[in-house]
């Protein structure tokens, strides 16, 4: 497909859900598929939309369990499928990222999951704010407001722009990443009256208002909490955001209206 296409494969925020897994979400364009963060469970429900092996390159937003554990689900399919050792695939995230994917082998395979056999899984590139290509899309990253080193991204194709938040409590960086987006995909973990420390994530409503003041054109919701309520979730957004608004799901596709 020429144009940009993004499927939301998981938006359940800090573990799986019933319908959701944790963050995860598919970018296609001109043939290029980009996998953003690989959560929880996301690494099953991502082959209903795309081959097993047909992702090209991972960004990965911070090293949380819900945005980066199966990483080590897709390395076991990478090593151990029986036509061989698929080769490396990029794998951008912050520093420390290698050492997520640790599978536990046992005694004397370590060679195997660090590569010293030459076997790589992964190439991984540490990111750091900027814009880079990766196949069709133009990515630019900044650091985010959250409790470990973690970033947003802006992604263009074809005059189109998508922003996504990852995880974090009001921050400068999302305005500028989500500056006159077509979509920002926003995390809510937060209703009004719960946990609001700085740094750490945003309400609904502040979501909304970050989605407000960079002038997006429409407003996702994403990073559900599983045991927060989705309709109070969408009218705390609502209060600070007039645009098309509207929570993920599992499967929800976002693109340029062809
Ligand atoms: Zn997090």
């Amino acid at each position: 497909m020429a144009r940009m296409r993004v499927t939301v494969i998981g938006c359940a925020g800090s573990f799986p859900g019933p319908d959701s897994p944790a963050s995860c979400y598919l970018l296609e364009a001109e043939g290029g598929r980009l996998g953003i963060d690989v959560g929880n469970g996301a690494r099953g429900v991502l082959q209903r939309h795309a081959e097993l092996f047909g992702i090209d390159a991972i960004c990965v937003s911070h090293l949380h369990a819900d945005h980066c554990t199966d990483l080590e689900a897709y390395w076991v399919a990478r090593q151990f499928t029986p036509d061989g050792p698929r080769p490396p695939i990029p794998v951008y995230g912050p520093r420390g990222t290698a050492g997520r994917v640790r599978p536990e082998l046992g005694p004397g395979s370590d060679h195997i999951v660090d590569g010293s056999d030459g076997q790589r899984r992964f190439d991984f590139r540490e990111l750091e704010p900027g814009s880079f290509g990766i196949g069709p899309f133009l990515i630019t990253a900044d650091r985010v407001n959250h409790p470990v080193e973690t970033f947003g991204f802006r992604v263009q194709h074809d005059g189109w722009r998508l922003a996504y938040s990852a995880d974090t409590g009001e921050s400068d960086a999302l305005l500028r990443l989500a500056a006159d987006a077509d979509v920002l995909l926003c995390e809510a973990s937060f209703l009004d009256g719960q946990d609001t420390r700085p740094d750490l994530h945003l309400t609904a409503r502040q979501a909304a208002a970050h989605a407000a003041r960079a002038g997006a054109g429409q407003l996702v919701l994403t990073h559900l909490v599983p045991w927060n309520d989705r309709d109070r979730t969408l009218a705390e957004a609502a209060a600070a955001f007039g645009g098309p608004l509207s929570l993920a799901t599992s499967g929800l596709v976002l693109g340029p209206a062809s």
